[in-house]
């Protein structure tokens, strides 16, 4: 078992290609890539380039520079894509490219540029899977856009096209590892890699989210605590939907009453973290109220969880995170977590709101007695 303590030889090694800059949605109100006709100004779909630049330059500039390795990222194979998705599904989004583009679903559109980025998306989060499946490293962060949890097997959504963490999360499985926990912190529920694992008692995923339910025909899923998986899966998707406004302390309690528990029982032989600074207190996207202290606690806690159940292997993966500068220093924080250091790197230049964090303690104690009474390997701790 490693230590839990940090060691100066600690790093993580990022999985980038600036390709994944050329999917570009447009410009409208907000995702909605229409001009109404009465404002002056649009703005940038919120899945925008910048945000990743920003993602990118901190980490390459900001003081954690020093713990990151850089690898370049590749393109995923059409046959790699079909480990995750049905052929009929990547065929149409071959289509789409080819015919000069498409709107899969609300807010979710492929320009000139998507399919490629898409591709560079999946094969940049395959190679860091494999680098840590070769025991190259144990920390991977594949910073990837366009997103993926929404994807499903065939299924765009949510800004999504292909499933990068189900992707790595397949080829872990192909390759011999015995099983997956994912821990998803996108202020979205990961309906994507919950519906690719459903029927699976090999991959816990479990997703930390806003409450805000099916939102249409591209995401029927309603991210409630009874959506548990089926037949052998049953009990191996966990939902936690928290109140908004959840803040740091709730996202804490959630983690270490729920997540902990069922991934020490769990005992995976991989972890995988889909991080999205959406949950922020001041992403366009979400309502959940975390600052750079909440995301470095949940680094900290899923870096505990790596050490002490799969070696410390841990694959990090980007997802939403909308605000152009806020999410990356969320970043920066989540990462000084996973790294375990002792102190702050970078202090949090705009965190004022209040939290009240008395409903999510409430929400946080009864799914943790509805999960006694419900899921087959919960039980008492
Ligand atoms: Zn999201």
């Amino acid at each position: 078992m490693a230590s839990p303590s940090h060691s100066p030889s600690d790093h993580i090694d990022v999985f980038w290609h600036d390709g994944m800059l050329k999917h570009d949605a447009g410009t409208g109100v907000f995702d909605m890539a229409i001009d109404p006709g009465f404002l002056d100004v649009l703005e940038k779909h919120p899945e925008n380039s910048d945000r990743v630049k920003n993602m990118v330059s901190i980490i390459r500039r900001g003081p954690i520079s020093p713990y990151i390795s850089w690898h370049p990222g590749r393109s995923a194979l059409i046959p790699e894509l079909l480990s995750f998705h049905t052929p009929e599904y990547i065929k149409e989004l071959v289509q789409a490219d080819e015919s000069g583009g498409k709107t899969l679903c609300v807010g979710t559109i492929l320009n000139p540029g998507s399919w490629d980025a898409s591709l560079l998306a999946a094969g940049s989060t395959l190679s860091a899977m494999k680098h840590i499946l070769d025991g190259h490293g144990k920390l991977a962060y594949a910073l990837v856009r366009p997103p993926g949890h929404h994807a499903q097997p065939a299924q765009a959504d949510g800004y999504c096209f292909l499933n990068n963490a189900g992707l790595a999360v397949q080829l872990a499985l192909d390759s011999g590892c015995r099983s997956v926990a994912v821990i998803d912190i996108d202020v979205h529920y990961g309906n994507g890699t919950a519906e690719g694992f459903y029927s699976s008692d090999k991959v816990l995923t479990i997703s930390l989210h806003m409450n805000h339910g099916s939102w249409g025909p591209s995401h029927p899923q309603k991210g409630s605590v009874d959506e548990l998986g089926e037949g052998k899966g049953f009990g191996f998707n966990l939902n936690i939907p928290l109140p908004n406004g959840t803040g740091d302390r709730g996202y804490e309690y959630a983690m270490t009453k729920l997540v902990v528990p069922a991934v020490r029982k769990f005992e995976p032989a991989m972890m995988v973290m889909v991080v999205g600074q959406d949950s922020s207190a001041f992403d366009p996207n979400g309502r959940q109220c975390l600052t750079m202290e909440g995301y470095r606690e949940i680094g900290r806690i899923v870096r505990r969880l790596a050490d002490k159940h799969s070696d410390g292997r841990l694959l990090i993966v980007q997802e939403g995170g909308y605000h152009i500068t806020y999410s990356a220093y969320c970043l920066h924080a989540t990462l000084e977590g996973v790294l375990n250091l002792p102190l702050p790197l970078l202090s949090d230049p705009i965190a004022y709101y209040p939290e009240d964090e008395a409903l999510a303690l409430k929400v946080v104690d009864s799914i943790k007695q509805y999960w006694k009474e419900t899921v087959p390997f919960s039980g008492e701790d």
